[in-house]
């Protein structure tokens, strides 16, 4: 099939009378592994390998006609099944997205035009955009690779029309990614990138895209931000989060508790009271030990519970609203927070309906318990695209059943509820508070704030403040 590693460059021509044999034909390209006696993972090294070899700085036309061909080429191995599938091969290789965008932006850059280097874009890009949404360390790569300045670049240019909608559904599909703190991080290095890049125009490429690509890069950059800010407040020390002790129900700092080291949900204030807890607690901590386990690690469990608290504060009004519809008194209340699809989801439940054989029950049981004796608390569940974490949530007591004044609408929405109305943060919000100072810092080009450090100054200035959640 291939003859050589790609340093005999004539040896291009054979991919294409291959190409117009298999099509999309599952029974051929099963023929084909037969007669080459090979595997999913062979073809795939050896496709990525001559990909590999004519991605050169001056692309000559046989080098744009391999890339095209070979990108080509896997799509149509992208749909076969089977547990050694191309699918599978490449969905786990660290190395094919990055190599693929390299591939597109050299023939982006190209002197030459031609429609053959159009052709091998497209091929290309819709093969990076068939493989989204990405793992964490994937969209990490990515970043690095410029998928946001190659995205931008094919949506801005008429030329490529063809791809057009599959940029738009690919910055889609990145969003959900950026609740992942290494993804916020690379994400904002790469806009900063862009914005400081003197080749590169960004306000003005994003006004000759189309209006469903603006949308989407518009709230891939609304999501960015408010990632981008959130994680600034965290690491300066923004909130202070409330703990009870699940024996002498003292309300506290949660940092003047410690865990139960069974479970790591219950909280207790002394080894004195979690012995005269254990005797009730123990059936419960032994089935949460067994089921949940302790899969997450304590850092990222503490990031997501923090952020979890976070946005069920700002959403707050709009969490009372959707109790009030469900008809849950607040102190049966659970509130469900799921990241899994864009916009994200909130949703509340009822902790007494929760299904008593279930690992959740354990909580919705914690958290009722404390209503009975006026504890205010719910029940948080956080749906992550891996993973699912449930956590027990004191209010302030400020928080009440009134809600929290008038919702702050300058900000597109981040959340939606089940029916997918739209819901805003209310408006003595400190993040958005932070997002519309940042918009109102720089005039002309707000984009400029994407730094190393962004609002890191205004982060500050909010604690000093006082804010507290
Ligand atoms: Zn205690
Ligand atoms: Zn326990």
């Amino acid at each position: 099939m291939w003859k050589g590693d790609g340093s005999e460059k004539d040896d291009g021509f054979v991919t294409r009378p291959i190409l117009s044999c298999l099509h999309t034909d599952k029974e051929r390209i099963n023929q084909f592994y037969e007669r080459l006696n090979s595997d999913a993972s062979f073809v795939v090294e050896t496709m990525l390998e001559r990909y590999s070899a004519a991605v050169v700085p001056t692309p000559r036309i046989d080098d744009i006609v391999i890339i095209t061909d070979i990108s080509d080429m896997i799509c149509r191995f992208m749909n076969e099944g089977g547990p050694d599938s191309v699918n599978d091969y490449l969905t786990h290789s660290p190395d094919v997205i990055p190599l693929l965008l390299k591939g597109i932006r050299t023939v982006l850059q190209d002197t030459q035009h031609t429609a053959e280097h159009n052709y091998a874009v497209y091929c290309s890009f819709t093969f990076v955009a068939s493989l989204a949404p990405f793992s964490e360390s994937t969209m990490r790569s990515a970043l690095v690779s410029g998928i946001l300045n190659v995205s931008l670049e094919i949506a801005s240019n008429p030329k490529l029309l063809k791809c057009g909608n599959r940029a738009e559904s690919l910055i889609n599909k990145l969003q959900s990614c950026l609740i992942f703190r290494p993804v916020t991080t690379a994400a904002v290095a790469s806009i900063n990138n862009l914005v400081t890049r003197r080749d590169f125009n960004l306000p003005q490429m994003l006004r000759s895209t189309n209006t469903l690509f603006r949308k989407e890069w518009t709230r891939f950059e609304t999501l960015l931000l408010e990632q981008a800010v959130i994680l600034s407040l965290f690491d300066n020390g923004f909130a202070v989060e409330r703990g009870s002790c699940a024996s002498c129900k003292t309300i506290a700092s949660r940092k003047d508790f410690f865990k139960c080291s069974g479970c790591d949900i219950l909280l207790y204030c002394s080894t004195k009271c979690q012995e005269s807890d254990w005797g009730r607690h123990r059936v419960d901590c032994k089935i949460v030990n067994e089921y949940l386990g302790k899969h997450l690690s304590a850092n990222i469990s503490r990031a997501w519970r923090r952020q979890g608290i976070l946005q069920a504060n700002r959403y707050w009004s709009s969490i009372i609203v959707l109790a009030q519809k469900k008809e849950i008194p607040l102190l049966d209340l659970g509130v469900q927070i799921t990241y899994n699809s864009i916009p994200f989801k909130l949703d509340v439940f009822d902790c007494r309906k929760v299904d008593p054989s279930s690992v959740e029950s354990i909580l919705s049981k914690e958290v009722l318990r404390a209503s009975s004796e006026s504890l205010p608390c719910f029940m948080l569940k956080t749906i992550l695209p891996r993973t699912v974490d449930i956590f027990m949530v004191y209010l302030n007591d400020a928080r009440d059943a009134r809600g929290d004044g008038e919702a702050c609408r300058t900000q597109g929405a981040i959340f939606v509820d089940e029916d997918n109305n739209r819901l805003y943060p209310t408006a003595r919000d400190v993040v958005s508070d932070i997002i519309s100072q940042s918009h109102a810092l720089s005039k002309s080009d707000w984009r400029k704030l994407w730094g190393s450090k962004p609002f890191e100054i205004l982060a500050k200035k909010a604690m000093e403040d006082g804010v507290v959640f």
